[in-house]
């Protein structure tokens, strides 16, 4: 069974051992960086849906009521927030995890073969696709 990451998880009653996000504040990322981690962490998967809400240890505000990944990492849906807007920062190694990945899907060759050979005369015909039957 895939066992995902925790990450972005703050200490509460259960977990005493787990950071206070002021902890993880740096001022000193740059800009585009930091939208990018912010980014990939609001378009995460939905792992869990909770029936509370999320409060921002900062703000206050409501700050979400799921759990997402990327099929490595599982982080509280209001993980993005802290990032934006709290200067919050993670450590390197996901950060590192997170620009592997971006680059990789940036850097990747586009295969339009599979999708191309889904419309061929032989496949529509197959199908029975009304655009070219014969009757
Ligand atoms: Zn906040």
């Amino acid at each position: 069974m895939t066992q995902l990451i925790a990450i972005g998880f703050w200490a509460d009653f259960t977990h005493s051992s787990w950071p206070d996000p002021k902890e993880l504040v740096d001022q000193n990322i740059d800009a585009r960086e930091r939208q990018e981690v912010a980014d990939y962490l609001a378009r995460g998967i939905v792992h869990e849906v909770y029936r509370g809400w999320s409060y921002c240890r900062f703000c206050d505000e409501q700050n979400g009521s799921a759990d997402l990944s990327d099929g490595t990492y599982l982080w509280p849906e209001g993980l993005a927030h802290y990032v934006r807007e709290h200067d919050v920062w993670l450590p390197g190694q996901f950060t590192a995890h997170v620009a592997t990945r971006l680059a990789d899907v940036r850097a990747a060759g586009i295969d339009e073969k599979w999708w191309t050979s889904q419309f061929s005369p032989e496949n529509r015909e197959k199908r029975g696709n009304p655009a070219t039957s014969h009757h």
